[in-house]
């Protein structure tokens, strides 16, 4: 059985702001609470979690029951889309971790992104760009579908 309340504060960590930011999410609780799964829905402040609400604009182009794609505001290449979970995972690690088919969710959207975009049989790329060093700037798991054009390897 699971319960879904709002907690009052959460602890999350802006990128690039001080740690032990107090913050608002919703959860649930998967009972009983000895040992309780517990699972972040939203996280304020998170860029990606306010464009799945649709508090912040972006342009969609593909949604499935627990995703959403739509463009990259800075496309790095003739096709460029993100993928994302409408939940708050903060990485590949984290939503793997969930076990519960939504990353097969992720990368069936992905092919499909790639397949209407019409680069399935030219070719494309679909990466998780993993913490500082694989220069992750948004902390809530997103697939890059990148293509239309060569794409070098190794990667930059
Ligand atoms: P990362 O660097 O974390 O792998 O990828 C984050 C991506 O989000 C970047 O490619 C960046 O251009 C994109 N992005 C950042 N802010 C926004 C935004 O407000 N709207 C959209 N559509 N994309 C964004
Ligand atoms: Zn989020």
């Amino acid at each position: 059985m699971t319960r879904k309340f709002s907690v009052r504060w959460a602890v999350y960590t802006p990128r690039g702001g001080a740690s032990g930011v107090r913050s608002t999410a919703t959860i649930y609780v998967v009972e009983p609470l000895g040992g309780a799964t517990v699972k972040i829905f939203r996280v304020a402040d998170c860029l990606f979690c306010s464009i799945a609400a649709g508090d912040i604009p972006a342009t969609r182009v593909l949604e499935s029951p627990r995703t959403i794609a739509f463009q990259d505001i800075n496309p790095q290449a003739p096709v460029h889309v993100l993928v994302i979970p409408k939940e708050h995972y903060q990485n590949l690690a984290a939503v793997a971790e969930a076990g519960d088919g939504l990353l097969d969710e992720i990368a069936a959207q992905a092919a499909l992104v790639a397949s209407n975009s019409g680069v399935a049989d030219s070719g494309y790329r679909v990466v998780f760009n993993t913490g500082d060093q694989a220069g992750q700037t948004v902390r809530h798991v997103h697939a890059h579908v990148l293509g239309g054009r060569p794409l070098d390897w190794p990667p930059g």
